[in-house]
């Protein structure tokens, strides 16, 4: 999707996107190509450009990187670009907007793709490590077991508590 500049009006424009098409590249795994994307974010034009101010979010399928289980992982990821158009270099008065703490980018035909800044965001809220849950056992060193499906029936430490239990009951017998 992509807005013509010219199209903003002054006051600025507000965009609420549901389920927009995004191609996303996912580091490992089988990821689908397409991901479906939420965003709400405001068109604020300026002397020297437009800024680009949100939030997308979506759910993404990713890989454990404990137990190596494909799951759905909700990612949200606010933003504040700022795009320029080519050959305008900031003015003092820009100069502030364009702080560091914001992302600048140039103005391509006088149109602004939103599609591929919701594909940037996207790629910056995955997750390093994704987790399916905070405590994923992750797998069996020995057997490749799925601990989070129970114990496996491998010997020596970790051993699940309740069998602790259950040989402490033996032996107090
Ligand atoms: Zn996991
Ligand atoms: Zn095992």
């Amino acid at each position: 999707m992509r807005i013509d500049i010219a199209e903003i009006p002054q006051e600025g424009l507000e965009l609420t996107l549901r389920a927009e098409p995004v191609a996303l590249r996912l580091p490992d795994g089988e990821p689908p190509d397409q991901v479906r994307a939420d965003a709400h974010l405001k068109l604020t034009r300026t002397s020297q450009g437009v800024l680009a101010e949100g939030e997308v979010t979506s759910t993404l399928s990713l890989i454990c990187s404990r137990c190596s289980e494909p799951f759905a992982c909700p990612v949200r990821e606010p933003f504040s670009v700022y795009y320029q158009h080519p050959g305008t270099g900031a003015t003092e008065g820009e100069v502030e907007l364009t702080a560091e703490d914001l992302d600048t980018e140039f103005i391509e035909e006088g149109r602004l793709d939103v599609t591929a800044l919701l594909q940037q965001n996207l790629l910056l809220a995955l997750p390093v490590q994704p987790l399916c849950r905070e405590n994923c056992q992750g797998l069996c060193p020995r057997c490749g077991a799925n601990r989070n499906q129970g114990p496996c029936a491998c010997p020596g430490p970790p051993l699940d508590p309740r069998f602790t239990v259950l040989e402490r009951l033996k032996r107090d017998a």
